[in-house]
């Protein structure tokens, strides 16, 4: 299928990211938010990106304008009407996706694939809440979207072949990398790192070690590009409890279960660099 239009649904710091990539690979892009306040944040986010880009000389100015011109901000759903593909990225919530999906599959035209940029939700449940479960798939970016190559494209177990095909085409055309994995709790990406991220607040909520003692051992002493609790920051809080959550009840294993002090600080509204504070603080 050749993919011309695409809507991205929630314009928090993914479906913003994921808007930008499609519009700079050329598609016309629809980026959709219930709230006013985020889909102008977010729209400003892109806008600013595309500035940082000229700056540094990546992107002529030109570029930034016609990248800039092809999205169209709405708060209102039905454009989904005039679309080949919908990437959603809301907020990690079965209950707001399925809702959503429903709602879609009411709304867009029969060739339309529905994708979920989803970190850990099952595809195929999402598919079961439509009548076109072969058009669902997952596309999952990396956070941030413009800067990471990874996308893990997810097949739920109803997902046509050409349906997969089109997707990891798409997603060679916004220059990225597709990886293809079956639908499990977490994929794969998410059941390795977010174990990891909770075992490092399990050791500071057991005074094992400080916050910025953890984030040290990992940076310096396993070469990553930034400490666990950083990290969990830089995705947000209230994300990483949604994906433990998840596979905690999708296995059914109590080593998924989420630290106390995760669920804490999501209670308190600290989700991290998006809330301006979780586990550090941030001048947002
Ligand atoms: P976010 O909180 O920054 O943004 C979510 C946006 O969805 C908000 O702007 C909110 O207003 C909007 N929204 C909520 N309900 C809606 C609805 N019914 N209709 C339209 N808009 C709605 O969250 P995020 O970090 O961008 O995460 C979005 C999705 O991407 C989640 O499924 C998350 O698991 C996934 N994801 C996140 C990361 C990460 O690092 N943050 C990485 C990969 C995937």
């Amino acid at each position: 299928m050749n993919v011309k239009k695409i809507m991205i649904i929630g314009a928090g710091q993914m479906g913003a990211g994921i808007a930008q990539v499609c519009a700079e690979a050329g598609y016309d892009v629809g980026l959709h938010d219930s709230n006013q306040d985020s889909l102008k944040r977010g729209h400003k986010v892109i806008s600013q990106n595309m500035a940082n880009q000229v700056k540094k000389g990546r992107i002529t100015e030109q570029i930034a304008a016609s990248s800039l011109s092809r999205i169209t901000t709405t708060s209102d759903l039905h454009q989904a009407g005039e679309v080949d593909l919908v990437i959603e990225a809301v907020i990690e919530n079965m209950d707001v996706k399925t809702m959503l999906f429903t709602q879609l599959d009411h709304i867009t035209p029969a060739h339309t694939i529905l994708a979920s940029n989803t970190s850990s939700l099952p595809i195929t449940e999402l598919a079961a809440a439509t009548n076109r479960p072969e058009q669902v798939i997952g596309m999952h970016f990396m956070n941030p979207v413009p800067v990471m190559k990874l996308v893990e494209i997810i097949r739920g177990l109803a997902t046509s072949d050409d349906v997969y095909q089109t997707i990891e085409e798409v997603t060679k055309v916004l220059k990225k990398v597709p990886v293809e994995v079956n639908d499990f709790p977490g994929f794969v990406s998410n059941r390795v790192l977010m174990p990891m991220i909770n075992e490092a607040i399990f050791t500071v909520y057991e005074g094992v070690a400080t916050k910025e003692a953890v984030d040290e051992v990992m940076k310096l002493g396993m070469n990553h590009p930034m400490g666990p609790l950083t990290l969990a920051d830089f995705i947000g809080l209230d994300t990483c409890l949604y994906i433990m959550e998840t596979l905690h009840e999708g296995f059914g294993d109590d080593k998924y279960r989420p630290c106390p002090l995760l669920r804490k600080y999501v209670k308190a509204g600290w989700l991290g660099r998006k809330s301006g504070q979780g586990f550090y603080q941030y001048n947002n």
